[in-house]
């Protein structure tokens, strides 16, 4: 898989709709203690150096301008979980139709196990920027990989930020299917037992580490 920086992520983000404007963020861990995040209102599509600020975990500005607003999601993600190396937030179009509803994304169709579950949850919504919105998106994904956050948009958060733009790129797809599938009739979804099969089948294939399967 490409290994992507900083940068180059951005601009696959933009190219795959799933930031406009100057929506989203993302950032990767350099140190166990420091991470590389996209500045406050920078534009995906012509991110530069002078738009990266290096932060310490602990909140601290280490170089750089201003941070993205959502920097304290970044930093507790990375404080509470080892595993999380690269953090990916959009307000991709139908991620946002779903947290606008708040409806998590149900095992609808096999690969919503992509995020390493049965489901993706909703967090409760609360203002951007503040502790609250942080606390809430940590909680609702324990034991996941990405999250939707109640009227705003979606966070995803995995080992590599190639892997965790696939996620969103994956996730952003699903949310789609079960939009329209929602507006038609009543979704059938997958049991418990199906889904552990699923995410079972994807350790083995490696799904849950790398690029996803047919
Ligand atoms: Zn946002």
């Amino acid at each position: 898989m490409k290994k992507y920086n900083l940068i180059e992520a951005c601009k696959k983000i933009y190219t795959l709709g799933l930031n406009k404007g100057s929506s989203g963020n993302i950032s990767q861990r350099i140190d166990d203690d420091k991470f590389l995040i996209t500045s406050s209102g920078c534009s995906f599509e012509s991110l530069e150096e002078k738009d990266i600020v290096t932060m310490a975990i602990n909140g601290k500005i280490m170089n750089g301008e201003t941070p993205s607003s959502e920097w304290k999601i970044h930093c507790d993600l990375y404080k509470k979980r080892a595993d999380i190396q690269s953090i990916v937030h959009t307000h991709s179009k139908y991620a946002c139709v779903l947290a606008c509803l708040h409806k998590e994304l149900p095992a609808f169709h096999y690969m919503v196990a992509v995020a390493g579950g049965e489901n993706v949850r909703c967090c409760p919504y609360a203002l951007f920027g503040t502790q609250e919105l942080s606390n809430n998106v940590v909680k609702a994904m324990e034991n996941r990989s990405a999250c939707l956050m109640a009227n705003h948009g979606l966070v995803v958060g995995s080992s590599k930020l190639a892997h965790s733009i696939y996620i969103a790129e994956e996730i952003e797809s699903l949310c789609e299917q079960y939009v329209n599938a929602l507006a038609i009739g009543e979704v059938m979804l997958l049991t418990k037992e199906q889904m552990q099969d699923v995410l079972e089948k994807f350790k083995n294939y490696g799904t849950l580490r790398k690029e996803g399967n047919g």
